[in-house]
C-alpha cells in the first residue's frame, strides 16, 4: 500500500484525484456474493469474503480478526433471508458506517418449514435454544436463503451489488453499469444453458439427492426435485427413520443422482449411497465456491460445474 502511494504521488499532480484512488474496499459475507460483486466492480474494487471457499455459512463462527476488514470497508454485502446473521453482528461490532447492501433484496423468497426436531439457526441462536423453542410447536415458515441457485436471482444480487458500489463510489457509476450489463448478458446465457441441459433429462428422471436442502430455488426454477437428509440450515443428524425413508425412496424411484456437497461432511451421503445401492455422482457446490484452482472458483463456473454433474447423473443409464 505504502509503495503504491509513493509511486502514485507524482500522478496526483497530473491527473484528477479520482485517477489516483486505490480500489474500493468491499467485504461480502460469503464467497459466492464476493464473486458477484467482483464481476460488477472489476478493477475498481478489492473484494474479500468473510466465509471463504468451501466454508459452510450456516451458523458460521467469525474470528475476531474478521472485524478489521469490515471496519475498513466502504461497501458491505450480506445475503439476508436468514443466511448470515453472524455478518450483521460483525458489522455492528466493527462500528462500520459503510453502505450495507442486502443482495437478496427483491427476491421472491421460497418459504420452508423443515423438520421440527432439527429446526434452528435462521435467527442465529444455537442448537439447544432452537430445540427448546420449537420442540412442541410447529416451526414457523422461514425463507429459504439459497436464492442464488436461481440465476435470475443472481442477476438481482448483481444489480443490488452494483447499486451499493455506485453509492459508495459515484465516480465509478458508469463503469459499474457497463460491467453489470455485460455480466447480466453472461448470466442470461448461463440461464439458457441450464434450461437446455435440464430439458435433455426425461421429466420422471429429474430427481436428485444432496446433503442439505440448498437447491430449492434451482429446483423451482428449472424443474428438478431435490431431496436431502438435512434441511435448509441445520447440521444435526437426521433420525434413523428419516435416513431409512430416503434410502427406500432412492431404491423405489431408482434415483441415480446422489451427491455430496463441498460445504458438508460426505459421510452421511456415502452411507446413504452405499445402503441404497446408488453411486455418488460427485461433489456439488452449494453454498460456497471452490478455491481458485478448483472447479467452481466463480458463480458462473459453479453453476456450470453443478449442471455438468447433475444432467448425466439424472439421466443415469438411460
Ligand atoms: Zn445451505
Amino acid at each position: 500500500m505504502r509503495r503504491r502511494t509513493l509511486l502514485a504521488a507524482p500522478a496526483l499532480l497530473l491527473f484528477p484525484r479520482a485517477e489516483a484512488q486505490t480500489a474500493l474496499p468491499v467485504v461480502a459475507s460469503f464467497s459466492i456474493l464476493a464473486d458477484i460483486a467482483k464481476q460488477v466492480g472489476r478493477d475498481r474494487v478489492a473484494v474479500s469474503a468473510v466465509a471463504g471457499a468451501d466454508v459452510d455459512s450456516h451458523g458460521f463462527q467469525p474470528r475476531p480478526s474478521d472485524v478489521e476488514p469490515i471496519a475498513r470497508a466502504a461497501v458491505l454485502l450480506r445475503n439476508g433471508l436468514g443466511f448470515d446473521p453472524w455478518f450483521d453482528r460483525l458489522v455492528q461490532a466493527s462500528g462500520s458506517r459503510a453502505t450495507v447492501i442486502t443482495a437478496s433484496e427483491g427476491v421472491t423468497p421460497l418459504m420452508t418449514r423443515g423438520h421440527h426436531h432439527h429446526d434452528h439457526g435462521d435467527h442465529g441462536h444455537h442448537h439447544g435454544e432452537g430445540r427448546r423453542r420449537h420442540h412442541s410447536v410447529e416451526p414457523a415458515l422461514r425463507p429459504d436463503p439459497h436464492a442464488w441457485q436461481d440465476v435470475r436471482n443472481a442477476m438481482l444480487y448483481a444489480e443490488n451489488a452494483a447499486r451499493g458500489l455506485a453509492a459508495a463510489d459515484p465516480a465509478g457509476a458508469d463503469a459499474y453499469r457497463a460491467a453489470l450489463a455485460a455480466y447480466r448478458g453472461r448470466l442470461q446465457a448461463l440461464e439458457e444453458e441450464i434450461r437446455r441441459g435440464i430439458a435433455t433429462v426425461p421429466e420422471a428422471r429429474r430427481v436428485v439427492v444432496t446433503a442439505h436442502q440448498a437447491f430449492g430455488y434451482f429446483g423451482a426454477a428449472y424443474g428438478v426435485r431435490f431431496l436431502a437428509p438435512q434441511g435448509v440450515s441445520e447440521h444435526s443428524e437426521p433420525s434413523a427413520a428419516e435416513v431409512a425413508r430416503l434410502i427406500r425412496f432412492i431404491r423405489a424411484e431408482r434415483v441415480t443422482a446422489v451427491f455430496i456437497e463441498n460445504v458438508r461432511n460426505p459421510a452421511l451421503l456415502q452411507r446413504i449411497a452405499q445402503e441404497s445401492g446408488a453411486r455418488i455422482g460427485g461433489r456439488l457446490y452449494s453454498d460456497a465456491l471452490s478455491r481458485p484452482d478448483g472447479p467452481a472458483p466463480t458463480y458462473e463456473a459453479m453453476m456450470r460445474h453443478n449442471l455438468s454433474l447433475l444432467v448425466p447423473a439424472m439421466r443415469g443409464g438411460a
